[in-house]
């Protein structure tokens, strides 16, 4: 028998087999004993807190004959079939996949005949926010006049995407994320069913990773399952959920306690060149920092938590820092987790959190607000940072700006890391941060600017991330900081945010060669593509525009099919429709 991944065998069948959301099972379990059922409800929540499971279990317990306090029999022939979805009463619609208004349509067309064997017909329509416009007016008419015996049930993890006119026609739920130790009981559970030999530690890992979702940490699970032969080990599940040991954490957490720049800068790489994810480790940082401060407060709390696996190293680090040191690293470490999230270069804002944490480890208590120049922007720039230069040479000024130095060479290791095919290839002349800038190559830039249109760059802004996803790591490492600010059918500008970055980019070939390549596939066509630092695009956008004024009006003038009103200018009109109301900013001359 072919494998069955875990979260389908063990979907639940049952309401009180469903965890963490024992409040929405009570209510619907209410609703079906009491016979107040609604004609149509929304289920809204994270991905894999058990929505569609709740939808199937509801279908089957308003059709089963043979229903005890809400709960369906799961043996009668109606219950087999939904759970078998061979039902067709029970309708399955995944929004993603079926986006049409042919579709719903079809609901609306079929939905007025009677359920042929159930008592009711049950609708389910998953991710329903991917409907198109047309697709909810459709479904909105069917919801502002429900047939008799019919049930909508719609399942989203977007609910602010649908429109509120069909929000107010349904009874909504808001399934919550599944607690970490919910999710650990029931991965428990399922081995000891299963009687898979495990380690309590790797199931802890794999039950905080999920965050939330049980879906996501039975798929963990199986991973981790498939990697040992039967056993589930703290290894295996530290390398499917790409977290980082106890261990390293613990070293590198103490090095900034201890103030110690550089040994936390080499622990950090080593993370790093592990293949760690950036954002998962600023997270690890976090969870051991909150960690240790709750060990201060509550010590039982936390030996619970780790079944009782605090090593002393830990209990030693709780014991002689300040509380104070340990809020004001959260507060960083918090502030970096949030500029991560966007256009920005994980590795380095590594770097600069683990400067401003060893400072915080060196002089607790103190305030740390002449770090806030040490941004990426700054660090990566070649002159000094203004913290530097505005009369504040205390020591400790004079410490840090020891310390960007320090950051900048860790930033040049990074610039000079070698391509992926290194050893195939001869090895690239060497980039130095000292060196001229490469000069932004107009003569393909304006011919790009020439014929951008505001919706190919929508199109290749929406592509970016997947296009990004489809680079080898080193590649998408320099791509990162990257995004594309004009597009025409002639090729594709893109922006850097540091220059390093723009100056690696624009000598690596291959680089080139695969954004063309996952543009074809992408988008279907291998768009040209120009690198520019970011802080030239402004200039050279602007240059474009004095530079064409003439060109750009008569273009305006010659184009009957879209008359230009008489008062507006034509070049900022063309300007808007290159780079997007937002952006434009055309000074008057
Ligand atoms: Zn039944």
């Amino acid at each position: 028998m072919a494998y069955q991944a875990l979260y389908r065998v063990w979907r639940p069948q049952r309401f009180d087999d469903m965890i963490g959301q024992e409040v929405i099972t009570r209510t619907l379990k209410n609703a079906i004993t009491t016979n107040q059922i609604s004609h149509a409800y929304l289920f809204a929540g994270p991905r894999g807190t058990g929505k569609t499971s709740a939808a199937k279990i509801f279908a089957k317990a308003i059709n089963c004959h043979h229903q005890t306090d809400g709960e369906p029999c799961n043996e009668c022939e109606t219950c087999r079939a939904i759970t078998d979805g061979t039902l067709n009463d029970v309708i399955e619609i995944d929004a993603a996949s079926n986006n049409g208004v042919e579709e719903i349509r079809d609901i609306r067309d079929k939905v007025k005949y009677a359920p042929t064997v159930a008592d009711y017909k049950v609708y389910i329509i998953d991710e329903v926010h991917m409907l198109s416009t047309g697709a909810f007016n459709a479904l909105l008419k069917t919801l502002e006049e429900p047939p008799a015996n019919v049930i909508f049930i719609l399942a989203t993890t977007e609910p602010h995407k649908i429109p509120a006119t069909i929000i107010s026609r349904t009874q909504r739920f808001d399934f919550k994320r599944i607690a970490a130790s919910d999710s650990y009981d029931r991965m428990i559970y399922i081995l000891k069913q299963k009687d898979v030999t495990y380690d309590d530690q790797a199931v802890k890992v794999i039950a905080k990773a999920a965050e939330g979702g049980m879906r996501d940490a039975l798929s963990i699970l199986d991973q981790a399952l498939s990697f040992g032969d039967n056993e589930i080990t703290l290894d295996n599940a530290l390398l499917v959920t790409g977290s980082v040991t106890h261990e390293l954490l613990a070293t590198y957490v103490q090095q900034v306690l201890a103030g110690d720049t550089k040994a936390a800068l080499a622990t950090l790489q080593s993370v790093l060149e592990a293949g760690k994810d950036a954002e998962r480790f600023t997270e690890d940082v976090i969870g051991y920092a909150r960690d240790l401060l709750l060990y201060q407060q509550a010590p039982q709390l936390v030996e619970e938590a780790e079944m009782g696996s605090v090593s002393d190293d830990f209990k030693a680090l709780a014991e002689k820092t300040p509380a104070q040191t340990m809020y004001a690293m959260i507060n960083e470490l918090n502030a970096i987790q949030q500029q991560m999230r966007f256009t920005t270069h994980p590795d380095v804002y590594l770097e600069i959190l683990t400067i401003k944490l060893a400072e915080i480890g060196r002089q607790p208590g103190t305030p740390v607000a002449t770090l806030a120049a040490a941004t990426p922007n700054a660090a990566a720039a070649s002159t000094p940072t203004p913290a530097a230069t505005e009369g504040q040479e205390t020591p400790a000024v004079a410490e840090l700006q020891h310390e960007i130095d320090q950051l900048r060479s860790a930033v040049k290791h990074l610039e000079q890391a070698p391509a992926p095919t290194k050893a195939a290839a001869p090895a690239k002349p060497r980039v130095n941060k000292s060196a001229p800038a490469k000069e932004v190559n107009l003569a393909k830039i304006y011919p790009v600017l020439g014929s951008a249109t505001r919706e190919k760059l929508n199109q290749l802004q929406e592509a970016w991330p997947d296009l990004l996803n489809s680079l080898s790591v080193t590649q998408r490492a320099v791509m990162k900081v990257s995004q594309p600010v004009a597009a025409a059918d002639s090729g594709v500008i893109v922006a850097f945010d540091y220059s390093f970055l723009y100056q690696r980019a624009t000598t690596d070939n291959e680089l080139t060669d695969a954004l063309e390549n996952g543009l074809d596939r992408m988008i279907g066509a291998a768009l040209p593509v120009v690198f520019v630092p970011k802080d030239e695009w402004p200039v050279i956008r602007k240059n474009y525009l004095t530079a064409h004024k003439a060109e750009l009006q008569n273009n305006a003038e010659g184009e009957p099919e879209e008359p230009a009103t008489p008062a507006a200018n034509p070049v900022v009109t063309k300007a808007e429709e290159l780079f997007g109301k937002e952006i434009v900013d055309v000074k008057k001359d």
